[in-house]
């Protein structure tokens, strides 16, 4: 079997290879850094880790791109309000993103770029829409898409738009109805807002045009796979679509994988509902990371998660149980030799794995086939049927197996004593329990390098026509104004 995903966009679950050579080009949408991430946003990012992970154990190559959305309606006012620019606003989350990321051992995607960094790439997009017929300026300057040039608007969520208000317009980034309309490309300034210099005038891009951009820029005009969360397929996805099918008159992205919502203690996680948690939140009540990422991954990505305390409990005890047995393989003195069975169950186990993640990524599958063989491993050991050569067979599943779940390592207090040093700087140790102490050893003094890497911005590779080193380019944009 090859790997199979569900495609939104086919309503079908289809076979996955890359199209042009062995690298597999996608993009997935990235956090809007105004707040810190909560479990519901790591839940998608853990899944496309997974697919990444497991993608590349296939033999594939990446090129994945993830966007920092470092401009938007509530960054704009939220800055505002605290008095900061957007970059000072937007810069102290983005970290907090990426020590996360690697609190929940996901991978950095091979560029993370900034939408604050493509600004006039943006305006040039949308002045180019406009040219063609597919956008208007409004009379305060903003820019819209005009739905209607678009027939196919709707294909990706199957949505029926057919009774649609023509020239109706909504200049919001997300919204909820299920009647189209146009969409802000470009907004222009309202008095006191911060906005961007460019040559179709004053303002800031919406959200959409920022992912097609940035998403063409750096894959190309036609690529495999966008990745998002399900709350993205409407209206968000819809209109990247619009924009750069429009624009480019191909198939933007071929496959669309949507990431299902969580539940948490069986309800909406919400902040009225009290059951609203940052990943920090859950990390100073005591959990540690990597029970957090086994709970995340442990539920197919097409499925709902209902995230609980006992849930959260039991995925402690599992991840405890394989790094038990790593142990015991690993220390266990053992008769020369090697026993056929134990041979066959390695063999057995990595066909099992491999089998459940590409059945569409059937996480649960492939967690099932290693703790079958856990269980077996363990009752020959008990009975002294392990042989020293059987060792190596098991513990190279154990790898295979850790090179797409990431949670054996044990380096759990290490990172649970980063978020309480965060904690007392931010002072909010309070928040943490008493069953903190009991996990946690004594604090290290100073933070590991690896956490002060911050981020590696990759310089974006610039063509021909580039305009030299994109690093100063940074500085040179037009800095928006407050
Ligand atoms: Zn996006």
């Amino acid at each position: 079997m090859a790997l199979h995903l569900y495609n939104t966009l086919s309503n079908k679950v289809e076979e996955f290879s890359p199209s042009l050579d062995n690298t597999v080009r996608m993009y997935a949408c990235g956090p809007t850094v105004y707040d810190y991430g909560h479990i519901g946003n790591f839940r998608t990012f853990v899944a496309v880790d997974i697919l990444r992970r497991f993608l590349r154990q296939s033999g594939f190559k990446l090129n994945h791109v993830m966007n920092i959305t470092d401009v938007d309606d509530k960054i704009i006012r939220n800055a505002a309000h605290e008095h900061k620019t957007v970059q000072e606003y937007t810069r102290k989350y983005e970290e907090a993103f990426l020590e996360d990321m690697q609190t929940l051992s996901l991978e950095r995607p091979e560029r993370m770029v900034r939408a604050t960094e493509h600004i006039q790439e943006m305006a040039a997009f949308i002045q180019q829409l406009e040219q063609k017929g597919f956008a208007y300026r409004a009379e305060d300057g903003s820019y819209y898409f005009r739905i209607s040039t678009f027939p196919q608007y709707g294909k990706l969520s199957k949505k029926d738009f057919s009774g649609m208000e023509a020239g109706a317009r909504v200049d919001v980034d997300e919204y909820e109805k299920d009647n189209a309309r146009d969409f802000a490309l470009w907004k222009a300034p309202k008095p006191d807002e911060a906005f961007w210099e460019s040559p179709i005038g004053p303002g800031r891009p919406g959200w959409h045009i920022e992912c097609s951009v940035m998403s063409m820029k750096y894959l190309g005009e036609s690529f495999d796979l966008h990745a998002g969360g399900e709350d993205l397929t409407f209206p968000h996805h819809e209109n990247e679509i619009a924009q750069s099918e429009s624009f480019t008159g191909k198939t933007f992205a071929r496959f669309w994988m949507h990431v299902r919502f969580l539940l948490v203690e069986g309800k909406k996680m919400s902040k009225s509902e009290g059951n609203f948690f940052t990943l920090r939140d859950l990390l100073l009540k005591g959990h540690k990371p990597s029970s957090i990422r086994y709970l995340l991954s442990s539920v197919p990505y097409t499925k709902q998660l209902n995230f609980t305390f006992a849930g959260l409990e039991q995925a402690a005890h599992s991840v405890g149980r394989l790094r038990d047995f790593k142990t015991r393989i690993e220390l266990a003195q053992l008769r020369a030799g090697k026993t056929p069975k134990m041979q066959e169950l390695a063999e057995k186990t990595k066909r099992g794995m491999r089998a459940g993640l590409e059945d569409d990524l059937n996480t649960a599958q492939a967690l099932a086939a290693v703790f079958d063989m856990v269980r077996e491993a363990n009752t020959a050991a008990d009975r002294g049927e392990l042989h020293q050569d059987d060792k190596g067979p098991l513990l190279e599943v154990l790898q295979q197996f850790d090179e797409i779940f990431a949670v054996l390592k044990d380096d759990d207090a290490e990172k649970i004593n980063r978020a309480m040093e965060w904690a007392k700087a931010h002072g909010k140790l309070n928040e943490a329990e008493a069953s903190l102490s009991a996990i946690s050893p004594a604090p290290t003094p100073s933070a590991p390098s690896s956490q002060k890497q911050g981020l590696s911005w990759k310089t974006p590779r610039m063509g021909s026509g580039g305009n030299g080193n994109k690093r100063s380019a940074i500085t040179q944009s037009p800095q928006p104004r407050q």
